[in-house]
């Protein structure tokens, strides 16, 4: 068990108050310092409530112990967790609200778990008042504060709408999840949304085709015809493919899996008034429309896709994926052999960041271009597991082989090009060279990409965020001026340098010889 120590939520959530201010150039320096007096004290108070709150948590977890109820021991040590780690503790939203504490148990214990949920909401009721008072100054830190008080009450009637989601009956969904229930629309393992009363056809081979129903195996031969294929629509994707329905489905829910990873963990990469709409995403109750969708094409192979592609990127073959800024698509085709997910991963990261504007530009062409990959290639180790009550996620497991080859550039080939110079690349310098020297920056990319995420419990995360904001941002002279990781970490380049060597050095030592995930 962790214990926490002020220190510790101190180093966790300066997250938080480095993302504060996002854009002080368009406030006169009295008002900046107004505001930035208020969100200091918001900051202030939020720490307060949590050091009190933790307090709080290992009185209830002793009183566990001493009664013994290892469950509940085990419950606040969880949510302990996430007061203090670098944000991996957070868990996906439940989606049925929390059952009532039973009665049939013995008064004293009873009473213990009352009070754990009693702090619990209250925490959360007060982490809900800072994030109002806060969200017209700093509406980055607001959803953060939103989102981590979700994790001690995912049922807060104000909180949860804010995320996105509307209550039935004894459920949270999405809007997309209740406009398609209300035109009795069912979500099929296989098969995704179907309308109900097509289920058993579908079960039993037929397909619905054109106002008739074919059997299965013709639908997939029409369909092998890419302008015929499928079109499956999620909740923020449209994919189509002519791979097959069950494909799409699995990529569509993958993605949007990764999708709620992302909004969630890379708040402060949103800061501009347009994105943080696009945050709190769907306060209206309204489901997204076509247009609003990200759009990815998914082909049945390798060759398919290259033809496809080929007339506009030449060097088509070499890659695995793509996503085409120009056209705002990502394009990926199913290989048996080989990890689709990271593939995948990988694109939708870009996807993501790029169109977290609409303006069409480039993205680091003057330089600080190895983030763009870095990043990418980092969350291709998003994993997604099953558990009892839905699913977890995690990313950046050091065994991962992106990583594994960050370890090995800098320990044994020794290749390293100080943060300095490897942040002055841009776009075209940056994907020039021989196949190894292309290999090497992407490693070192996804290393560094790597020790900015998750350095001392993610001191600098926030800072890499900002760096990402700006490098993507849609103003132009922001993008001119994209600072340092030096600037906004507050760190120099030669300490960054030295910070990093010994950062893989230890994951070196901890990860020791074991076999790296492909
Ligand atoms: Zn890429």
């Amino acid at each position: 068990m962790r214990i926490p120590s002020a220190l510790a939520i101190r180093a966790t959530l300066l997250g938080l108050c480095f993302g504060l201010l996002q854009e002080p150039m368009i406030l006169d320096n009295r008002l900046f310092a107004q505001t930035q007096h208020q969100l200091e004290k918001a900051y202030e108070d939020y720490q307060e409530e949590t050091a009190e709150f933790v307090s709080k948590l290992q009185s209830l977890q002793q009183q566990a112990v001493r009664l013994g109820d290892r469950e509940l021991e085990q419950k606040i040590a969880d949510r302990l967790e996430i007061l203090t780690s670098d944000g991996e503790a957070m868990k996906p939203l439940p989606r049925k609200l929390q059952p009532a504490i039973p009665f049939d148990m013995p008064a004293e214990l009873r009473a213990l778990h009352v009070q754990f949920r009693q702090a619990c909401e209250d925490y959360a009721g007060q982490l809900y008042l800072l994030a109002r008072r806060s969200q017209r100054l700093a509406p980055t830190f607001a959803f953060e504060l939103i989102n981590l008080l979700l994790q001690f009450d995912p049922d807060h009637t104000q909180a949860r709408p804010m995320r996105g989601y509307v209550r039935q009956g004894d459920e949270w969904m999405t809007a997309f999840e209740r406009d398609k229930l209300r035109s009795r629309e069912i979500d099929h393992p296989r098969f995704g949304w179907i309308r109900e009363d097509d289920r058993e056809r579908y079960e039993a081979g037929e397909r619905p085709y054109h106002n008739t129903w074919i059997s299965a195996e013709k639908e997939q031969l029409l369909r092998q015809n890419f302008t015929q294929g499928w079109d499956i629509e999620t909740e923020h994707f449209q994919i189509k493919t002519n791979v097959s329905l069950e494909k799409g489905v699995e990529l569509g829910r993958k993605l949007e899996t990764f999708y709620d990873y992302f909004i969630s963990t890379f708040a402060p990469f949103y800061n501009s008034p347009e994105q943080i709409r696009q945050l709190f995403d769907s306060t209206t109750g309204r489901s997204k429309n076509r247009s609003q969708r990200y759009e990815v094409h998914f082909f049945r192979s390798k060759q398919e896709y290259v033809e496809r592609l080929i007339r506009r990127i030449p060097q088509i073959a070499m890659t695995n994926g793509l996503y085409q800024l120009e056209d705002r698509v990502s394009y990926f085709y199913y290989d048996p052999e080989a990890n689709n997910d990271a593939t995948i991963f990988h694109e939708a990261t870009h996807q993501l960041m790029y169109e977290s504007h609409l303006a069409q530009r480039d993205v680091g062409r003057e330089g600080h271009f190895w983030i763009v990959e870095g990043i990418a290639c980092y969350m291709e180790s998003f994993q997604v597991t099953e558990t009892p009550d839905g699913f977890d996620y995690s990313v950046g497991d050091p065994r991962f082989i992106r990583f594994y080859w960050a370890r090995h550039r800098l320990l044994e080939e020794d290749y390293y090009v100080p943060l300095q110079v490897f942040s002055k690349l841009g776009m075209i310098p940056y994907q020039q060279g021989d196949q190894q020297t292309l290999q090497q920056r992407y490693s070192q990319a996804s290393g560094l990409a790597h020790f900015f995420m998750h350095f001392e419990n993610g001191v600098y995360r926030t800072a890499l965020m900002q760096y990402l904001a700006q490098i993507y941002h849609s103003n132009p002279s922001i993008q001119r001026n994209v600072q340092g990781l030096d600037k906004l970490t507050g760190v120099s380049y030669g300490t960054l340098d030295r910070q990093y060597r010994e950062y893989i050095q230890d994951q070196q030592t901890m990860v020791g010889d074991q076999i790296p995930i492909q």
